[in-house]
C-alpha cells in the first residue's frame, strides 16, 4: 500500500522528461497518452529477463527503461530470477541499461527509483509475534540471501515493516498524499536550486560541497565509522540520505538527527 502511494507524492515530469518517458514506451511498443505523472512499473516475479531489462532481435526497454524517471515496484524480491536481480546492479549503478544483440548495442536510460519488498521468510510468519512459522533455518537463510549483498548495499532506506499496533482501525488519519507531495516539491526545488540536481546523483566532490554537516553530526558520523566497519560507498550513501532528511527539514546543514535516521535505515543497531 505504502509502495503504491509513491507515484502520488513525486513532482511531476518536466515537459522534456515526459518526452523522454514517452519515446521509451513507443520503442517498447507500449501505447501509452503524454502524461507528467512520472512511471510506476510493477513487474509480477515470473518476469523474464528480457521483460525485465530489455531484449529481442531488435533490443526493445524492458521494465527498467519503461520506469525511467519514475518508480520500479518489485513485489516479493526474492521471488523474481536470480539473473533479473543480479541484472539491476547495472542501471542501479549507471542509469541507464546496454543490450547488445549480434550486430546492435542499444543503450536505454534506466534511472528509476527501485521499491523491493520481501518476507521475512518463505511463509512470512518468521518473528511474528502470534502467528508460528513453520519454515526450517536453512530455508529461512537460503530465502534471505537469495538478495545479495551488493544488491543489499544499493538499496538506501531499509525499513522493517512491523505488525499494526492494536486497535489500529481506531488511530487518527494520516496524512494525505498532496500534502506530503508539497514536502518532497519543496524538497526537490532546494536541491536543484543548491546544486543544479538530485542529492541521490551527487558524485563524491559534490558531496563534500553541498552537505556540509554540524561539529555535532560529524563527531556522531566518527563515532559511527568508528564503531561499525562501514565501506567508503555505505557512507557517501549516509550522506546523501541524511542531506535529503535535512532538506525535507528545511535546514542548510547536515545535524545529529538527519545523519542518525539516515544511519538507522541501512543500519541495523547491534
Ligand atoms: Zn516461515
Amino acid at each position: 500500500m505504502l509502495a503504491k502511494r509513491l507515484p502520488g507524492i513525486l513532482p511531476d515530469l518536466t515537459e522534456s522528461e515526459s518526452l523522454e518517458v514517452a519515446s521509451i514506451a513507443t520503442f517498447a511498443g507500449v501505447s501509452q497518452s503524454l502524461t507528467c505523472m512520472r512511471p510506476f512499473r510493477t513487474p509480477h516475479h515470473s518476469a523474464s529477463l528480457a521483460a525485465m531489462i530489455g531484449g529481442g532481435l531488435k533490443p526493445r526497454p524492458g521494465e527498467v527503461s519503461l520506469a525511467h524517471r519514475g518508480v520500479l515496484l518489485m513485489d516479493e524480491l526474492p521471488e523474481f530470477e536470480r539473473r533479473v536481480r543480479e541484472a539491476l546492479r547495472e542501471p542501479l549503478e549507471n542509469y541507464e541499461i546496454a543490450l547488445a544483440r549480434a550486430n546492435i548495442k542499444v543503450v536505454y536510460p534506466a534511472d528509476f527509483q527501485l521499491i523491493a519488498t520481501m518476507n521475512p521468510c518463505p511463509c512470512g510468519w518468521h518473528g511474528h509475534p502470534k502467528r508460528a512459522c513453520h519454515c526450517r533455518a536453512e530455508q529461512i537463510l537460503t530465502y534471505q540471501s537469495r538478495v545479495s549483498g551488493p544488491l543489499v548495499d544499493r538499496i538506501d532506506l531499509q525499513v522493517h515493516v512491523t505488525q499494526e499496533k492494536e486497535k489500529w482501525l481506531d488511530l487518527p488519519a494520516g496524512e494525505g498524499s498532496a500534502v506530503v507531495r508539497k514536502r518532497v516539491c519543496l524538497a526537490w526545488a532546494r536541491q536543484k536550486n543548491r546544486q543544479g540536481g538530485l542529492n541521490a546523483r551527487l558524485d563524491d566532490a559534490a558531496l563534500e560541497a553541498h552537505c556540509a554537516m554540524t561539529s555535532g553530526a560529524k563527531t556522531l558520523l566518527e563515532q559511527l565509522m568508528d564503531r561499525y566497519d562501514l565501506t567508503a560507498r555505505s557512507i557517501q550513501r549516509v550522506r546523501r540520505v541524511s542531506r535529503t532528511i535535512a532538506d525535507l527539514d528545511e535546514q542548510q546543514s547536515i545535524d545529529i538527527q538527519h545523519l542518525a535516521e539516515a544511519f538507522q535505515y541501512r543500519f541495523k543497531a547491534s
